[in-house]
Order: structure tokens, then C-alpha cells, then sequence
């Protein structure tokens, strides 16, 4: 790995960050507080939230294996993704390589970022080839992004081949696990003292069942984490989502309740689906959600929307044609689908 230094744009290392007026005084105990404009009135919604979201961090990094200060959390993984850009790419200049198909994310902060986009297709069995994506890299690369499980392939990366990438590349290596809870590959949040050239993504959209109130994960180095910290809104996290992310963190039984009804409705949707004459291939997959072969992608999406069923199209996705994606759903939600779908003529 280069020297931090070299990786991050220069505006960026030199900042120096918004202060906020809970930032001053710390260690002692205080009770009043007229340090900030907030209102005396409507508590707790009346105080600023914790910018360093501290109780949850310290919850999570017992769960996740790691210490807090190896966590970033963000607005979504989104807000990750987006900062990788903004810390590390200098606009117009700088590169960044992903594999394709993947996320469409991505691809959408380095269009926001004025960073050129460099997608290298997986193999046609979706697997990942190092070499193929290290020979995209030039001395203006700043990052590589690889998703495993990938979306909206639905398979890991070879475990193998990541980490030749993580030991060839010079630059930040960004891990999206988005989906690995649904998956028995070992981690790369695992690895961090291995590999202090990766950014691992979790994010709590997924199988934590709590898309709604946008908390994602970043887990990495502490000086990359600090990074992340200094250019991040101050206050990115409102106190609600935190409140709710450390419920649901406190009761942990509940998603490996939903995890396991998830991952056995997978177990019986995966053999039903390719059981269907309209579908001529499921793709083997290691998430939520699984990617299909179709006589006809576009007509069935648009049957399935009359009969009121939401799946995601992908004919137009490279490696994906004639390909929908579906979301393992409740026992009800997966048998109206293929319901829907005996009766396609
Ligand atoms: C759904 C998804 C996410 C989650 O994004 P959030 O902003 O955390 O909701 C991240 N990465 C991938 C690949 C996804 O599919």
C-alpha cells in the first residue's frame, strides 16, 4: 500500500475540520448546556445527536468483531461509497476500477465526483478475475470496488482472488458485504489488521431489516476511519436511527430469527423457480435474493407488475440478459410470485 498520504487528496489532508460546539468540552460532567442555540424545550429531540455515535459504535463492535474506532457509520452504506470518492479521488483526474455488473452506486458517486469509472466485466459464470481487473489499474487509480455477494448476481467472489487484488493494488480496496449475513464466506471485516489497505462495507438495509432508517457501515484502519470522520456531515446520524440501531442491536435474536426464516424460504424458493417453464436458469447465490434466466425478461417483468408483484429487470444489464432479480420474500410473498408465474401464458 502507498503511504496514506499519497492515497488521500491533498484539500483533504490538509482539513481541518468543522468543530462542533459538544467538541469543546468533553471529560467533565455537565448539565447545563447553553454552548450550542438549541432549544431548552421538546427534549431529548432538543439536543444536537452524538456526531461520533459512540454508544452504537461500542455496541457494534462487539457484534462485529472489531474496535469502535475501526467504525464509521454513515447516512446508508451510500454515504460510505460516497466518501471513498470525496477522500481519496482528486475530480478529474483520478480513476477507480469495479468489477460489472455490480451495485449501480458506484458508478453513480464517481459520475457526482468527476472520477473516471472503470468497469471490467466478471467472467461469463460471474467469478472474479484479478488479473483482468489489476491490468485496468494505472498510476491514477485511487480505488478498486468489488461486492461479495454481489449484486445483482447474487455470488461471492472467490475468496482467493480478492485477496491477490488486495495484494496487488496499491490503492484502497473497498470490500461491499452489503449481504454477507446471508453467506458462509469468511469475512474481510476480519481482516483489517491483515490487509490496512481495505474498506469493508456492512450495512443494517439487509438482514437486519432496518432499510428505513439509513445506517451503514464502514469498517477500516483508524486513520482511514478518521478521515471518513473529518469530511462526513457533523451530524449525519440523527438521534432517532441511532436509537433504533442500538434497540435492534440489544436484541440481536430477532435477526438471526428473520435471517434463518430468510435463508430456509430460499432453501425452497431457489429449486420452486427453476421448477417454472417460463425460467430457463437460477443462478446459484449466496444472498437475499437471487438472479433468474427468462424466455422473455421484459413481458414477464410487465405481467408480474399488472399482478401487482415488483421484481427488479436486469435484460439490460451486461452478462444479465433475459435476467430478473428477486428478493426472497415471506413464505405468502414468494408463493405469489411463482403463483403468478405458473398461470404466465
Ligand atoms: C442494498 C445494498 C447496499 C445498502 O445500501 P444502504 O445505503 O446501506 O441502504 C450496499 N451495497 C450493496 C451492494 C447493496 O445491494
Amino acid at each position: 500500500m502507498k503511504p496514506l498520504q499519497e492515497l488521500v487528496r491533498p484539500n483533504i489532508w490538509a482539513l481541518t475540520p468543522y468543530s462542533c460546539a459538544r467538541d469543546e468540552y468533553k471529560g467533565k460532567a455537565a448539565s447545563v448546556f447553553l454552548d450550542a442555540n438549541e432549544s431548552p424545550y421538546n427534549a431529548p429531540f432538543n439536543r444536537y445527536p452524538d456526531p461520533t455515535q459512540w454508544e452504537v459504535k461500542e455496541l457494534l463492535a462487539k457484534i462485529k468483531g472489531v474496535r469502535p474506532e475501526q467504525i464509521f457509520l454513515g447516512n446508508g452504506s451510500d454515504e460510505a461509497i460516497d466518501l471513498v470518492f470525496r477522500v481519496f479521488c482528486c475530480p478529474g483526474k483520478d480513476n477507480v476500477v469495479a468489477i460489472a455488473p455490480t451495485y449501480g452506486m458506484y458508478q453513480v458517486c464517481a459520475d457526482i465526483n468527476d472520477v473516471a469509472y472503470r468497469p471490467v466485466l466478471l467472467n461469463e459464470d460471474f467469478s472474479l478475475s484479478a488479473d483482468r481487473l489489476l491490468a485496468a489499474v494505472d498510476e491514477n487509480t485511487k480505488a478498486i470496488f468489488l461486492c461479495t455477494p454481489n449484486n445483482p448476481t447474487g455470488n461471492n467472489l472467490e475468496a482467493k482472488e480478492i485477496e491477490k487484488v488486495i495484494t496487488h493494488f496499491d490503492g484502497i480496496v473497498v470490500i461491499d458485504e452489503a449481504y454477507a449475513d446471508f453467506s458462509q464466506a469468511p469475512q474481510f471485516r476480519n481482516q483489517l489488521e491483515a490487509y490496512p489497505n481495505i474498506i469493508v462495507l456492512n450495512t443494517m438495509s439487509k438482514a437486519w431489516g432496518s432499510a428505513a432508517i439509513r445506517m451503514g457501515m464502514a469498517f477500516a484502519g483508524e486513520e482511514i476511519i478518521e478521515l471518513f470522520n473529518r469530511v462526513k456531515y457533523p451530524y449525519n446520524i440523527n438521534l432517532l436511527s441511532q436509537q433504533q440501531a442500538l434497540a435492534l442491536l440489544k436484541e440481536t435474536g430477532k435477526v438471526h430469527d428473520w435471517l434463518r426464516m430468510i435463508l430456509n424460504e430460499r432453501a425452497k424458493m431457489l429449486p420452486a423457480f427453476a421448477e417454472l417453464s417460463v425460467c430457463k436458469r437460477v443462478y446459484p447465490t449466496d444472498a437475499n435474493f437471487f438472479l433468474a434466466k427468462m424466455t422473455d425478461a421484459n413481458a414477464i417483468y410487465h405481467y408480474l407488475i399488472e399482478q401487482g408483484i415488483v421484481v427488479r429487470n436486469r435484460n439490460s444489464v451486461q452478462l444479465c440478459g433475459q435476467c430478473l432479480r428477486i428478493t426472497i420474500g415471506t413464505p405468502s410473498e414468494n408463493n405469489a410470485i411463482l403463483g403468478a408465474l405458473r398461470q404466465y401464458k
